[in-house]
């Protein structure tokens, strides 16, 4: 079994998950499989080593983000910054709003996490819509930081998020 085999095996479905017609993908067993998480942050790693060689510092995503964002930073010798949901980060921010399925939501950074003219990339456990990362990308742009692509386990095709995120790159381990 390849590593992208046993991470593919280990990633969940459940049905009408968080509401009806949803087929949510859980990604918890991979967590806990010591060997697919390590295969997933040796994947992110070789990936961002041949194509962003020059990245700075390494943005997750609230909250599944934080989960994989810290490893491949610690990989690559490089710092984690998160990007948190409204409210969770102390001192002087920059937010963002972005429309959700139901409703709006607000994402933020601490204003001193990313200066200007540094390379980052973003990382989240999926990629649905896009609108969560594309909110992200525009926080980078407000601190004029500059996106070298995407990182996500799992991109699901059909909700075409990469076409969102255009012209920022999307890695993906496993599509749906
Ligand atoms: P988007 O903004 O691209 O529509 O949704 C992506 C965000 O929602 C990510 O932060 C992700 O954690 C969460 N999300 C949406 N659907 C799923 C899913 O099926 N599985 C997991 N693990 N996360 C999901």
């Amino acid at each position: 079994e390849s590593d992208l085999e046993l991470i593919t095996r280990l990633i969940r479905p459940f049905p009408d998950f968080p509401s009806k017609g949803i087929v949510f993908r859980d990604i918890c067993p991979v967590l806990k499989n010591p060997a697919a998480l390590a295969a997933v942050i040796d994947l992110f790693e070789q990936h961002v080593r041949q194509t962003h060689p020059l990245v700075d510092l390494v943005v997750g995503i609230d909250a599944r983000g934080f989960l994989f964002g810290p490893l491949l930073a610690q990989r690559l010798g490089v710092g984690f910054v998160m990007v948190r949901k409204k409210g969770k980060l102390p001192g002087p921010r920059v937010s963002v709003g972005y429309t959700l399925e139901y409703g709006t939501a607000e994402a933020e950074i601490q204003e001193d996490a990313v200066s200007a003219g540094q390379k980052v990339v973003l990382i989240d456990d999926l990629l649905a819509t896009g609108g969560t990362l594309f909110a992200a990308c525009e926080l980078m742009k407000q601190r004029r930081a500059d996106v070298l692509g995407c990182l996500v386990v799992v991109e699901l095709n059909d909700l075409s998020g990469a076409d969102k995120l255009k012209p920022h790159s999307v890695f993906s381990l496993v599509r749906y």
